[in-house]
């Protein structure tokens, strides 16, 4: 029957789990109307700017009227051209641009249609915990069911395929996994990937490896492709983004690459959803990926002297935590016990430092906060003496 209310959200709506941060959101917003010095540690957005070189190039793209049409739906021949380019000198890995590269309007909408072109409604992904709230999210809103499986600290945050019962592994169709990784930081290796791939091999699993953060990495240690590992194309699809590189979150410019037909289902999917990225902005991505060299030392430095000071103070203070390979991101455990809900209003209420209570990435992220390293060095110096006064 149809529903009687004209203005009720659809059931699937009901089924996403509460956004944890909303009220968290909600105090912090009201602690920088009341006029308290807030350091924003919370959220996962870079506060440098984009390169000008990049903006440039956006500039000149905007006033060539050709870029105001439709783009094509699957992005400009030359994007996906320089995106193979740039994957192969990366990850010495070589890419078809016309079947194994799809363009998208960020990173964060590919990860969520792609259940749309997987999973049959009730169909199962495989999703870890703690995560990037999105691969549950998008799982659920397409009908599908997640089976949540542990990241623990004590396995470095890598989970372990084998301990899934095998009826469970072969009923799954996806399998979503992300390193460097947001919320740990946590990093993994070749051999790690190989034994993923050989798993979803056995079991006929699709592997959808996020790479949001495989560029912000420090010391040298440069994070590997998903792809690199032998047999990877036949159950893999890796999603990268412009937008932690580049500093370029709000452009919305990202990429899927792997496997082609699972490039060739979700492209299906958005052909019927969205109309792909504005043809300026693909340019600019051309631009970025074209300097990628120069550019990314810089913003790898900057972060890295970051986690430094954050990582030595939290560390002096008596926080539990590794000190990152890759991402801006520091996991950390305080050296009191409390649930990190509690935790994270204690720091805003106290300190007014902003924080991502561990809990809003999944039940194992309980007892741990998400600091980000999105501030100025100063302003994380600022937050370590403000915790060390408060005495956590
Ligand atoms: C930021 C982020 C994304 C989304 O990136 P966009 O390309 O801006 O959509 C995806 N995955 C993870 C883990 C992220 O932290």
């Amino acid at each position: 029957m149809k529903n009687p209310k004209l203005f009720i959200g659809a059931k699937r709506l009901a089924q996403l789990p509460p956004y944890l941060f909303a009220e968290l959101d909600r105090k912090k917003r009201q602690a920088v109307r009341s006029g308290r010095d807030v350091i924003d540690l919370g959220v996962g957005d870079p506060d440098m700017a984009t390169p000008s070189l990049i903006i440039q190039r956006l500039r000149l793209e905007a006033a060539r009227k050709e870029t105001h049409r439709y783009p094509s739906y699957n992005g400009l021949q030359e994007f996906r051209e320089v995106i193979a380019d740039w994957f192969e000198s990366r990850f010495s890995v070589p890419l078809d641009p016309n079947r194994e590269v799809l363009v998208l309007i960020g990173s964060k909408e590919g990860l969520g249609h792609l259940p749309w072109a997987l999973l049959d409604p009730g169909e199962t992904a495989i999703i870890p915990n703690p995560a990037y709230p999105v691969y549950e999210n998008g799982t659920l809103l397409a009908g599908g069911k997640p089976f949540r499986i542990p990241l623990l600290e004590e396995d470095r945050y890598l989970p372990d395929l084998e301990a899934i019962a095998p009826n469970m592994a072969d009923a799954a169709k996806l399998l979503y996994l992300n390193y460097p990784n947001n919320p740990t930081g946590a990093v993994a290796d070749a051999d790690f990937f190989q034994s993923v791939v050989d798993w979803a091999v056995r079991y006929n699993v699709v592997i959808c490896h996020d790479a949001a953060y495989t560029e912000i990495a420090f010391n040298g240690y440069r994070p590997p492709s998903l792809l690199s590992v032998a047999g990877a194309k036949k159950v893999g699809v890796e999603f990268h983004s412009l937008s932690k590189t580049f500093n370029m979150t709000g452009w919305r410019v990202g990429f899927a690459v792997g496997n082609a037909d699972v490039i060739k289902a979700l492209g299906e999917i958005k052909k019927n959803v969205d109309s792909g990225v504005f043809g300026a902005v693909q340019y600019a991505g051309i631009e970025a990926l074209d300097h990628y060299s120069e550019l990314i030392d810089d913003i790898r430095m900057v972060y890295q002297d970051r986690r430094d000071v954050l990582v030595e103070g939290l560390t002096r203070l008596g926080w539990k935590l590794h000190k990152t390979e890759a991402t801006f991101y520091v996991w950390a455990r305080p050296p009191v016990e409390r649930s990190s809900t509690q935790l994270a209003e204690r720091l805003l209420e106290e300190t007014a430092i902003a924080v991502a209570p561990g809990v809003g990435f999944g039940t194992l992220g309980e007892g741990y906060i998400r600091f980000s390293l999105t501030n100025e060095k100063s302003r994380i110096e600022e937050a370590v003496d403000r915790i060390k006064k408060v005495g956590f």
